[in-house]
């Protein structure tokens, strides 16, 4: 179902799926801002993986076995109407299963007689353009969202109190999903009221009984969407890294709208529409969201300015001499590009997360060997996930050694996320590693 038939939308319940709880909970609350009746769906179990098989054939990646199991848990369990239900599924274009995940999930629905159940599906190739009054909202509450994510990765590892740090994200979650449900739809009004939120939040994180440690390793986190932010999907991944002492810089959702938007620009100049109506409709839209990352982002200065995120020219050109735009497609470019960036801003050492034969995490790791010869020999390592139980303990011994004993010789220091230092710009951030 196409975000523009809107109106069918009314009087029905729309699952979003938890790709990361918190997000999906914000993502709701722009949803209810809209009008539309949202809700999050019942986290991830073995039903989710048992039910995600039956309705695939093996083909499938692996997020598309875990959105398919926990949407098809909301009818088989029976907690929606088949006919009132409709599924979020975003699409995406590019070397990817992605863009089938809404045609499988269809096919499925009607296997099983839920042909009433709807789909909406916007996708990469129309930037992600959601009906009018819900787009600038879920914009915003996918920045929220990062944001939020940020704060709790910033002092999760260094809490005083065990839960602490997790406890306020939930409630910092919360108060922001009132707020963008409650706040007037004025796009002023609304962006004005979002940040005082996340201003509230900021401040109960500095407030966070922690003892910092100046010696864990920051680990910079990139990899396939879905399996780096779904901690279900990856065996919560980052708090096990966590557990091994480091702290961990994970790559945001804005990342890849950006990239969407870079894509999609450079698609229509391709066609020879670089000039069209599309084109500036296009760059409008960017604009306005960029707009609104800022505003989110000033009050933060201070809190992210060791993890400032680089720009999505600045990753594309990290890329370019190992996977060029215009010659590869999809994660694999952020991936690489990004991990170069991270690098040169003075991580550690580098976390791939992957689904386990997903293209975009073995090109990837074919070309990390260049990139880490490149950057000074900094470790970089694939995780590959596929739903079994892994014991990830001895390869996650091996390596935090190579992370410790690459931090110990590497020429360059670094500034901490979080530490509370002056504000660096992302150039002079950059320079101070370089
Ligand atoms: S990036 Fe890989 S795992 Fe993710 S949807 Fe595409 S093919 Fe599947």
């Amino acid at each position: 179902m196409p975000a523009r038939e809107l109106p069918s939308l009314h009087g029905k319940k729309i699952y979003i799926h938890a790709m990361i709880r918190g997000g999906a909970r914000l993502m709701a609350a722009a949803f209810r801002a809209a009008g539309l009746d949202a809700e999050v769906t019942p986290p991830s179990d073995a039903a989710t993986l048992e039910i995600g098989s039956r309705c695939t054939g093996g083909d499938e990646c692996f997020p598309a076995r875990i959105t398919l199991g926990d949407y098809m848990k909301v009818l088989l369990e029976g907690k929606s109407d088949p006919a009132r239900t409709v599924f979020f599924m975003p699409g995406a274009d590019g070397p990817c299963r992605f863009g089938q995940y809404a045609v499988h999930l269809r096919r499925v629905l009607r296997e099983h007689g839920f042909e009433q159940t709807g789909i909406m599906s916007p996708s990469c190739a129309d930037g992600y353009q959601m009906p009018p009054a819900l787009h600038r909202t879920g914009w915003r509450a996918v920045i929220a969202s990062d944001i939020l994510l940020k704060l709790l990765l910033q002092h999760r590892p260094f809490e005083l109190e065990k839960g602490s740090a997790d406890a306020l994200y939930e409630e910092c979650v919360e108060h922001v999903a009132r707020t963008i449900e409650s706040a007037p739809l004025t796009p002023r009004a609304q962006l004005r009221a979002i940040r005082r939120a996340l201003i509230v939040c900021r401040d109960r994180f500095r407030a966070l009984p922690v003892r910092r440690d100046p010696d864990a390793p920051l680990l910079g986190v990139v990899g396939e969407i879905f399996c780096r932010l779904n901690s279900f999907s990856n065996a919560d991944l980052v708090r096990r890294l966590e557990e091994y002492g480091a702290q961990v810089w994970l790559s945001d959702v804005a990342e890849w709208v950006w990239y969407s938007h870079a894509e999609q620009v450079r698609l229509l100049k391709l066609a020879g529409r670089g000039f069209s109506l599309e084109a500036f409709a296009t760059r409008i839209r960017a604009w306005v969201q960029r707009r609104d990352e800022r505003y989110l982002l000033a009050p933060f200065a201070r809190d992210f300015a060791a993890c400032t995120e680089p720009s999505i020219e600045e990753i594309l050109e990290a890329a370019r001499p190992y996977l060029p735009q215009h010659g590869a497609i999809g994660e694999m470019v952020l991936n690489v590009g990004k991990a170069a960036c991270l690098a040169r801003r003075g991580v550690d050492g580098i976390v791939d997360i992957s689904p386990f034969t997903c293209m975009n995490g073995v090109v990837s790791e074919a070309i990390y060997p260049r990139l880490s010869r490149d950057l000074g020999g900094i470790p970089i390592r694939n995780f590959y996930f596929d739903g079994t139980a892994a014991d990830l303990d001895a390869d996650l011994g091996v390596f935090m050694e190579l992370v410790r004993s690459y931090r110990a010789r590497k020429a360059a220091a670094r500034v901490r996320p979080g530490a509370g230092l002056p504000v660096l710009t992302g150039r002079q951030a950059a320079m101070a590693h370089s």
